[in-house]
């Protein structure tokens, strides 16, 4: 069976409740004929309420950026996966660079989160990424396994039904610089052998994998177009309609005729 192809807007810390609301809205206008290609949008926290009143009756996916491990207590400012999951979502990204670079996320956290996410039904979209000096160094291989490993240690084979894996290089992430196709699919590539290896080949062949990485309509046919690309997350091009609404157009098309 074809893998399904995915595109996740990350809103990132953007958008008042107002401002959410009208995007989501625009959005959904645009993907009234969508059926084939599926779309989650990842406001910020706030906006999750919001944002589910305005979707919930379309086939578009709600998801947070983040959460905490633990049920519920005193950890001021945290959020739980039952929250999120109350407050109308059904998926949480989990580790994105911008977590592990500015508030300490490490592969172990990243762990506890996904296991978590999944008890409380949650589907975790768990991002994975080396960093510019590490992809100089020809190290990327060895830090996407480690990250992998790390991120989904002790998960069953049943479990990755639920997980959408990300390769987002972090020299790609903001900054307009894009991975080759090639790169990029070289990756994609390395992360299902791994996943192979972990969790058998007919588990590892239905896991979606997207790209990360200033993803915008322009590129979005040649990365999509790849073996082992079967989504992308996406961040500055998600914020306005139109340029999200190119990149799931094109999600559509190629999933009419799209492979393995
Ligand atoms: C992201 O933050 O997940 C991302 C890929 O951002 P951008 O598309 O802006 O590079």
């Amino acid at each position: 069976m074809a893998r399904k192809i995915i595109i996740a807007g990350n809103w990132k810390m953007h958008k008042t409740n107002a401002e959410a609301r009208q995007l989501a809205n625009q959005i959904k206008m645009k993907a009234t004929d969508i059926r084939q290609a599926g779309i989650i949008l990842c406001p910020p926290f706030t906006a999750l309420a919001a944002v589910y009143e305005t979707i919930k009756d379309t086939g578009i996916g709600l998801g947070a950026q983040n959460m905490f491990w633990e049920k519920e207590g005193a950890f001021t400012g945290e959020i739980s996966a039952g929250m999120i999951k109350s407050a109308g979502a059904g998926y949480v990204i989990i580790g994105h660079s911008e977590r592990r670079q500015y508030f300490g996320e490490t592969d172990e956290t990243v762990n506890k989160k996904i296991k978590a996410a999944l008890e409380n039904g949650l589907n975790p979209i768990v991002c994975v990424g080396e960093s510019l000096q590490q992809r100089e160094e020809n190290i990327t291989r060895e830090v996407v396994t480690r990250q992998i490993k790390g991120a989904l240690d002790g998960l069953k084979p049943a479990d990755m039904q639920h997980i959408i894996v990300a390769y987002e290089p972090i020299w790609a992430i903001g900054t307009g610089k894009t991975a080759t196709p090639q790169q990029a699919e070289e990756v994609h590539g390395q992360i299902r052998t791994v996943l192979t290896e972990m969790f058998g080949q007919e588990v590892a062949e239905q896991v979606i994998i997207q790209y990360g990485g200033s993803v915008k309509p322009e590129n979005a046919r040649e990365l999509l177009s790849q073996p082992n690309i079967d989504g992308a997350l996406v961040g500055g091009a998600s914020l306005k309609a139109d340029s999200f609404a190119g990149i799931f157009q094109t999600a559509e098309q190629l999933s009419v005729s799209k492979k393995t």
